[in-house]
Order: structure tokens, then C-alpha cells, then sequence
């Protein structure tokens, strides 16, 4: 006889996996801690959000019961259904490409989208952000490395963005994320984006957040002023290969 599964034991995450997730960020919380030290800068100023994509519900699950609150979906879809099935006690992050046609499903969910990177997508979810009564909260995405294959605005565009973003009502933008290229020395990217932080905060004071830093790179970031740092792998373990 089999037993029937049901939606809490699909979500208690095996031993092993919730071993695994408390000593990964056991050991990433140090790391941080010791970047940050390095920098001359404090602990506290730095959030980790755990980036769950690839990985099952239980990871996630796993990684509430180590302590974990800021978690991360960079598909529309996902985040729906892991919120879902993750249930309470999680603030969700968004943050993958987003079309316009999958607004509506992150809008609310989202404590933080990270990737607006055009005035048309800002918009849309400052529409969807007024008729539901919230105002939603999101980080402009620069493409801080100038790499084609990145979305994110050009470096020299940020500031005019900003500016249209923060003219909306629905939407507050209050900071900047960024993925380095592939195979560049990520540290000149990290550092281009913190002064362009600099630079916007100097006109919009509300604009504060860095989000930049992965799991190979994540120090490094720190260092050049991280105040989001994004990790899956790190936290996770190796990604599944996509079905
Ligand atoms: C997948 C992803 C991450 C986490 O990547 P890791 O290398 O697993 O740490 C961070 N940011 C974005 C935008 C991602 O898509």
C-alpha cells in the first residue's frame, strides 16, 4: 500500500535536503559576514535573497526552516506555483526577464522585481500595482557590462529611466540591479554600477539598492557595496540540469 501524498508532506523537505540548505547558508552568511568585514562595512547592510529557480519546493522550504525569509524566482510561472506551495513566511523576489503578458502574475507577489528595464514594462506594472491598491517596489536592471546577451538598460539610459519610473504612481524604483557578463572580471562592472547608484541617489535619494553579486561572484560584490546579494547555487547546491 502506498501512502496518498498530500500537499504538506510534499512540502516537508527530506533530511537531507533541509541538512544541506542550513549548512550552505550556514557557511554563505559567514562569507558574506567576512566580505563585508573586509570592506569596512557593516553585516546588516547586506541581504541575502536565495535564488530557488531550478530547485524543487522543498529546497525552498528547506531553506525557511534554516532561517531564510528572502527567496527568488526569475520565471512567472514558478514564482507563482512555489509561493503556492511554500506557503507562508517567505518574501518573494523577482528576479528574470518579465514580459508584459506575465505582469499580472507577479504583481503583489513580488515584495521586490529587480528587472525593469524599460519604460513600457514600468508602466504595465505600475498599471497593475494602482488597480490592485499597492504600489510595487523594483530595482531598474543595468546592463552594467555592456554584454549583448544581458537585458538591462544602457548605462547612459539609467538615469532618464529612473526619472519616468518614479513619475509613475503604483511603482517605487529603489535601486539598481546588474548581471556581469560571463567571462569579465566582475569587479569593474560591480563598481560602474555603484557609482551610477551614486549618482542617481544624489538627484533621487530613494534610490538605495544595489542588487548585484551570484554565487561565483558574490564577495566580490560585497566589497564593491552589494546591498542584495543573489544566490542559488551557493545556497541550493548544483543546479539540475533544466528538463
Ligand atoms: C539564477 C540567477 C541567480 C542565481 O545564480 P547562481 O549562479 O545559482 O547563484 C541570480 N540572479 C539572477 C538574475 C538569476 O537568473
Amino acid at each position: 500500500m502506498t501512502a496518498q501524498p498530500d500537499a504538506r508532506s510534499d512540502a516537508r523537505p527530506p533530511d537531507a535536503v533541509d541538512a544541506g540548505v542550513a549548512a550552505r547558508l550556514d557557511d554563505v552568511r559567514r562569507r558574506i559576514a567576512v566580505a563585508a568585514e573586509r570592506a569596512g562595512r557593516s553585516r546588516s547592510a547586506v541581504t541575502l535573497v536565495a535564488v530557488s529557480k531550478g530547485f524543487g519546493v522543498e529546497h525552498v522550504v528547506a531553506a525557511r526552516r534554516a532561517g531564510q525569509a528572502d527567496v527568488a524566482e526569475s520565471r512567472a510561472q514558478e514564482l507563482r506555483r512555489k509561493a503556492r506551495e511554500a506557503g507562508p513566511g517567505l518574501r518573494w523576489h523577482f528576479v528574470g526577464r518579465l514580459q508584459r503578458n506575465k505582469v499580472r502574475d507577479v504583481v503583489g507577489l513580488a515584495s521586490l522585481i529587480h528587472s525593469i528595464d524599460r519604460v513600457d514594462l514600468a508602466e504595465a506594472v505600475a498599471d497593475r500595482a494602482r488597480r490592485a491598491s499597492r504600489v510595487q517596489r523594483v530595482l531598474v536592471q543595468v546592463n552594467a557590462g555592456d554584454d549583448p546577451a544581458k537585458g538591462g538598460c544602457a548605462v547612459d539610459d539609467t538615469i532618464a529611466l529612473v526619472a519616468r519610473v518614479r513619475a509613475l504612481d503604483g511603482i517605487a524604483c529603489q535601486g539598481l540591479m546588474t548581471v556581469p557578463p560571463m567571462d569579465v572580471d566582475p569587479r569593474p562592472v560591480f563598481a560602474r554600477l555603484r557609482d551610477l547608484r551614486d549618482d542617481v541617489r544624489s538627484r533621487f535619494p530613494e534610490v538605495q539598492h544595489l542588487s548585484m553579486g551570484m554565487t561565483a561572484d558574490f564577495e566580490t560584490a560585497v566589497e564593491e557595496g552589494a546591498t542584495i546579494v543573489r544566490l542559488g547555487e551557493a545556497v541550493f547546491g548544483p543546479r539540475p540540469p533544466a528538463a
